[in-house]
């Protein structure tokens, strides 16, 4: 078993789908990135990526690469699956926490568990997304932006 953590920012703002854990949730901001934007994921992909010791989101899928515009992070999370499967590891279990003001994401959370399992091939049981604000406080709490943590247990296979 290997432990790994993740942390991903990214700014929102308006004419940009709002995309979190492989989901789009309607609402007034977006998250601007290269990719999607959807820090959630990539949040997850760093701590998977960091659990075996295998650098980062950007090393793998770097941003000055046009081939990775305005991507899926669904695809990229499943490149990054794929590629730990291949070095012998799949997740174990994943605790996702994202931290945005609003809209309120109680509605999307099993949509959530349910495209990141399916994205990195495990059961959904396998899979903890959560949501919480920061009262209003800092950056999240002002709308300019949405922070993700991820913590996951690899196992090897
Ligand atoms: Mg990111």
């Amino acid at each position: 078993m290997r432990i790994g953590h993740g942390y991903d920012v990214h700014r929102l703002v308006p004419g940009r789908k709002l995309m979190l854990g492989g989901v789009e949730i309607p609402g007034e901001l977006g998250t601007l990135g290269h990719s999607d934007g959807d820090a959630p994921l990539h949040a997850l992909i760093d701590a998977m990526l960091g659990a075996c010791a295998m650098g980062d989101i950007g090393k793998l899928f770097p941003d000055s690469d046009d081939a990775y515009l305005d991507i899926d992070s669904k695809i990229l999370l499943k490149r990054a699956a794929d590629l730990l499967r291949e070095r012998g590891y799949e997740i174990s279990n994943a605790d996702v926490t994202i931290i945005l003001q609003r809209p309120r994401l109680a509605p999307y959370i099993e949509d959530m568990r349910r495209a990141i399992a399916l994205a990195a091939h495990v059961p959904t049981d396998r899979i903890s997304v959560k949501a919480t604000t920061e009262e209003k406080l800092g950056f999240t709490g002002s709308s300019e932006g949405v922070a993700a943590h991820a913590v996951v247990l690899m196992q090897e296979i």
